[in-house]
Formats: structure tokens, C-alpha cells, sequence
């Protein structure tokens, strides 16, 4: 996780400016409370083999 570099304030409390999917991945442009820009990148999952499959739930 990234923090702002002009103030240290964590990522993930700054907005979402604009995002859209490279060939590498997802790509967020990201801006801080204190007017700091920076990019971030988000690697694609692809991998499908985690999916459940319907009308099993645990518990009960
Ligand atoms: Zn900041």
C-alpha cells in the first residue's frame, strides 16, 4: 500500500480520480486531501479457480 508523498496520509483514504484497464493491469490515478497526485497500478486477476459454485453455503 502507498502513502502520499507530499503528506503521508495513506492511499486508500484518497479518491479515485480516474482509473482504466492497460494491457498491464488496472490503472488508478489517484488524489490526496492535500492536492497530491500519484498512479497506482493493479494487477488483472485471472485466475478463476476460486469461484463457488452456487447453492453451497456453509453454516446454518
Ligand atoms: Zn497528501
Amino acid at each position: 500500500m502507498m502513502n502520499c508523498t507530499a503528506c503521508g496520509r495513506p492511499a486508500a483514504i484518497a479518491e479515485v480520480e480516474s482509473s482504466h484497464t492497460t494491457s498491464e493491469g488496472v490503472v488508478r490515478y489517484r488524489r490526496c486531501a492535500c492536492g497530491g497526485r500519484w498512479m497506482e497500478l493493479a494487477q488483472l486477476v485471472l485466475a478463476a479457480s476460486s469461484v463457488t459454485p452456487p447453492g453451497r453455503r456453509s453454516g446454518g
